[in-house]
């Protein structure tokens, strides 16, 4: 995606398109592995000198809040951001530390029937290890 797309996305959803904003978000889009905001920070900060963690971090709220990212918590205590925010479910390995999107189905999840409850977002954690990794083994 263009940085003057991204500028439009941002607006539409009532973002001020700044620089760290843009970079992150594209970032986000780019690499689609959930990365953490230490590792954004890490491959940004070349581009962007003046970029602090706390920026970082920042921007990423701002992008959750605007509901154009969302934030993965698949490894307790640590957050990894995703720019696919469409339904979809998290695999964890446990040895390689990749984390894998698959489909959220009517087969693989049962939604709760919750009377007077909204549904807003719904999220489905996995560990394990995986094919590379079982095959390795
Ligand atoms: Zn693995
Ligand atoms: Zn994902």
């Amino acid at each position: 995606m263009k940085d003057m797309a991204v500028v439009g996305v941002l607006r539409e959803h009532g973002l001020r398109p700044t620089q760290q904003r843009i970079a992150i978000y594209r970032y986000l889009l780019e690499h689609p592995v959930h990365p953490t905001a230490e590792v954004i920070f890490r491959e940004l900060k070349p581009t962007l000198p003046s970029c602090s963690l706390m920026t970082v971090y920042n921007a990423l709220d701002a992008l959750a809040d605007a509901g154009l990212i969302r934030v993965v918590t698949v490894e307790a205590g640590v957050q990894h951001f995703d720019a696919t925010v469409g339904d979809h479910g998290h695999f964890r390995c446990k040895t390689c530390s990749h984390i894998y999107d698959f489909p959220l189905t009517p087969e693989n999840v049962s939604v709760p029937t919750l009377s007077g409850f909204q549904i807003q977002a719904q999220d489905l954690y996995c560990t394990g290890i995986c094919p590379t990794c079982a095959s390795a083994q």
